[in-house]
């Protein structure tokens, strides 16, 4: 595990202990770069059935009393945010590595996008695109080039996509529970 994906792990997933897994999600932290890339490149389509699940009736945008995360289309709408920050990210680092990437705050982010007032819609064709921008700054790329993570440190571009493929299976138990589907 590199110094960004420990400090990833570490600063983001509170409790998530001395594992090899994440503790709530259970998502391996040694996958294989090939399969993370899998699970990102099919994210779109997967949280667009999880939300055409719900069933056109449903609400998907006020949080549920009994949820104190965000709305289910929210996560989706930050899945796109993350992945296209990540796109650009990666585009500078094929530019030139020596060139710092800039942190960004994703609560300070779905505050000012107004996540909860964002239309469901359009949330898995935003994702889509940003899966998109990645495929474009993954192709001159390898998994073993490095880069510096502004607050985590030094990481590889697979451990960029373990930490992306972890955002989507993660973000997919949000939404079930956003949506109380079954896990
Ligand atoms: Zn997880």
């Amino acid at each position: 595990v590199t110094p960004f994906l420990a400090g990833a792990i570490a600063e983001m997933i509170p409790n998530a202990g001395d594992t090899d897994r994440c503790a709530e999600c259970g998502f391996a932290w040694a996958s294989a770069a090939a399969a993370c890339r899998a699970r990102v490149d099919g994210a779109a389509e997967a949280f667009e059935r999880l939300l055409a699940s719900a069933g056109s009736g449903t609400d998907l945008r006020p949080s549920e009393p009994d949820h104190d995360g965000w709305s289910a289309a929210a996560y989706v709408w930050h899945l796109g945010d993350v992945l296209r920050a990540w796109a650009e990210r990666l585009h500078t680092l094929s530019v030139d590595p020596s060139i710092s990437w800039a942190g960004f705050d994703p609560d300070e982010l779905a505050a000012a996008r107004h996540y909860d007032a964002l239309p469901v819609v359009t949330a898995p064709w935003a994702l889509a695109r940003s899966v998109d921008a990645l495929a474009v700054a993954l192709a001159p790329l390898t998994a073993d080039d490095g880069f510096v993570h502004p607050e985590w440190g030094q990481g590889t571009v697979a451990d960029a996509l373990r930490w992306l493929a972890h955002e989507v299976v993660h973000h997919e138990l949000d939404v079930r529970r956003a949506l109380h589907l079954r896990g």
